[in-house]
């Protein structure tokens, strides 16, 4: 098993509306872990007395050829453990174990079309972000949804990445509904909306992650188009 490491905190920054994000820096100034963009980490919190208090999965949001010594973290507001974790300052230590996960690239495939609901997006960044920086020209496909447009994570980032790569598109789609201009489609993803944006939809490999509803009727609507999802469908619930 791996051992828990101590990490420091160096940034703690709000993303998006009830999202926030944590940068981490190994303590002892030793290197950082080896890991695969998608993987996710523990992260333990600790008491006054150095005790544990409890720990939940975060997957690494950045990408491991970008960031060599630290890790960040995308983390939806919920509960106990975030309202804790949000309260982190910079300075700040934290145990961190890891990595693991198998929702990861598939470096064979030609064609990669990546489905994030909400908080969701974060191991769905980290892949794009490793992808496009070690091959440009990829073939990436992002359908990217959320209730509000205040809770769109990453957004200005993913949009800079899509006008810097021809062949990646990032298509957002909104549930809720809103007063405010909106550019992108509207509501839950369809069988309609995923073939209006990926052509040929049988032979890409599909990344799903988001709460379950979201992943198991998204690979329902990928059966329907022929996607055979025991071997291209990769998924990840939270
Ligand atoms: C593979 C994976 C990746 C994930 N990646 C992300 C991600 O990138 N971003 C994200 O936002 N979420 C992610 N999640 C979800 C995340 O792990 C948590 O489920 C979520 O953040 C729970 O938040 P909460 O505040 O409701 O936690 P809580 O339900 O409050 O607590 C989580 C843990 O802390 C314990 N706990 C809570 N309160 C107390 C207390 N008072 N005393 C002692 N123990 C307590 C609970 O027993 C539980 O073990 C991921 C989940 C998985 C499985």
């Amino acid at each position: 098993m791996l051992e828990p490491r101590k990490f420091r905190v160096t940034e703690n920054r709000k993303i998006a509306e009830g999202v926030f994000g944590l940068k981490l820096v190994p303590a002892d100034g030793e290197p950082l872990f080896v890991y695969q963009a998608g993987q996710f980490i523990m992260l333990h919190l600790q008491n006054p007395d150095g005790t544990i208090w409890a720990k939940a999965a975060y997957s690494i949001a950045g990408a491991p050829s970008e960031s060599r010594d630290s890790i960040d973290l995308a983390i939806r507001l919920r509960g106990d453990f975030t309202h804790r974790a949000e309260q982190l300052k910079v300075g700040d230590t934290v145990l961190v174990q890891g990595p693991y996960g198998r929702f990861t690239l598939n470096e064979s495939a030609e064609r990669h079309v990546m489905l994030a609901a909400g908080i969701g997006i974060t191991p769905i960044y980290s892949m794009l972000r490793e992808k496009l920086m070690t091959h440009p020209d990829s073939d990436l496909i992002l359908l990217y949804s959320n209730r509000d447009v205040s809770s769109f994570s990453f957004l200005v980032e993913l949009k800079a990445l899509a006008d810097e790569h021809p062949n990646f598109s990032c298509i957002t789609t909104l549930t809720g509904e809103t007063e405010e201009p909106w550019q992108g489609e509207r509501g839950r993803i369809d069988e309609a909306v995923l073939r209006k944006h990926v052509p040929e939809p049988a032979t890409a490999e599909y990344y799903l992650c988001g709460p379950t509803d979201f992943v198991t009727g998204l690979t329902e609507i990928l059966e329907k188009c022929g996607v055979n999802v025991k071997i291209q469908a990769h998924k990840e619930i939270f």
